[in-house]
């Protein structure tokens, strides 16, 4: 693939790490981010005359980088600049951390692409990770129940953080009971035309535990297991991983590296040999859409289809804008020629309700 939406974001990123200005450096991370989030080729954009149309958040030195870009193939500029700063070690390091990440134009294209097998748009009936007000998120469960429908799912996992993570506000069980009723309410009131699921997404601990007791997850409905440390460690955490998805009571192995755009590699693993015990397990492997994380990615969830593993392409949205997030997974499981029926998001809601309750053992 050809993404130059993705190189020159990343061109514009390096760019933005090396300057010495606070102001300059956020300037560039916001024209990368438009770029990142241009549903259209850049290449679309070009006039006639040579010049750019306008895209918001971007300035008249980005647009010159673009331009580069657009002419040569590569930014000298950007290039020149680098070596200049001495931060060579830093900015290559960065470089290695954006693999397989797809632009939204890419998105886009994927969803497009009639030769791509796998899932399309109209068979996602819904969305297994999301966080609410009730810990980090800004959405409301009303507003999930009004973005789920608007989007026409069928169902959305509400699965804020565990206790165990205060840092991400993770929810005390005395509350997490509070929002049960809440769901409860808002079931009733949305009977056959739409399913809150109560779920949770627990920490996985350094020795592959979960930060939560058999007894807790059992109120759960769904449970989402996510690595959230040592995830800059070049150890192997192969048994820590294995051990996560062998915890009774887990359906869904979430953002299973932890990995971050341009910033984090993620847990180091042996990873066929987590999707083989996944697939033992009856575990899915999450796709993550959250365009920072993209996590697995198209090519490692090529190794898990091969494996026979479940999966779930989840938008991991803290808003209601973030839904859209679901649509990078989906485009990710058609690069990766997902199977459909292998998706959990797929499945009709009460295939989905039964292989929940079947998983968490009541
Ligand atoms: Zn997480």
């Amino acid at each position: 693939m050809n993404d130059l939406n993705g190189k020159i974001a990343a061109l514009l990123r390096d760019f933005a790490a090396i300057q010495k200005s606070k102001q300059t450096m956020w300037g560039y991370k916001r024209a990368a981010a438009a770029i990142l989030a241009l549903e259209q080729p850049i290449e679309s954009l070009l006039q006639p005359d040579g010049t750019l149309r306008k895209i918001p958040n971007i300035g008249p030195s980005s647009t010159r980088i673009i331009l580069e870009v657009l002419q040569t193939g590569t930014s000298a500029t950007v290039e020149r600049a680098i070596a200049d700063s001495g931060q060579t070690t830093d900015i290559d390091r960065r470089r290695n951390l954006r693999g397989h990440f797809l632009s939204r134009a890419e998105v886009v294209a994927a969803l497009r692409n009639k030769k791509l097998r796998g899932p399309r748009l109209p068979d996602y009936h819904g969305d297994l990770q999301m966080h609410s007000t009730w810990s980090d998120g800004s959405q409301t469960l009303d507003a999930i129940v009004e973005g789920g429908l608007a989007r026409g799912y069928q169902f959305c996992g509400v699965t804020d953080h565990s206790y165990g993570l205060p840092i991400a506000g993770g929810i005390s069980m005395h509350q997490l009971f509070e929002q049960h009723r809440a769901i409860d309410a808002l079931n009733e009131a949305h009977r056959g035309a739409f399913r809150l699921i109560k779920g949770i997404e627990a920490n996985i601990r350094a020795d592959g535990s979960v930060d939560m007791t058999r007894e807790e997850l059992q109120h759960l409905e769904l449970v989402v297991a996510a690595p959230h440390s040592a995830l800059r460690s070049t150890a192997d955490q192969t048994k820590r991983m294995i051990a996560a998805v062998n915890t009774p009571g887990v359906h869904i192995l979430g953002h299973p590296r932890g990995r971050m755009y341009g910033s984090r590699p993620g847990v180091a693993a042996d990873w066929d040999r987590v999707f083989d015990a996944a697939e033992k397990a009856g575990v899915a492997i999450e796709i993550d859409g959250d365009p920072a994380r993209q996590d697995v990615d198209y090519a490692l969830a090529k190794r898990a289809v091969d494996a026979g593993c479940l999966f779930a392409l989840d938008s991991d949205a803290h808003s209601t804008g973030e839904l859209q997030y679901a649509e990078t997974a989906i485009a990710h499981a058609r690069l990766a020629g997902v199977p459909t029926d292998r998706i959990v998001n797929c499945w009709p809601v009460d295939r989905l309700l039964e292989w929940l309750s079947t998983r968490n053992g009541r």
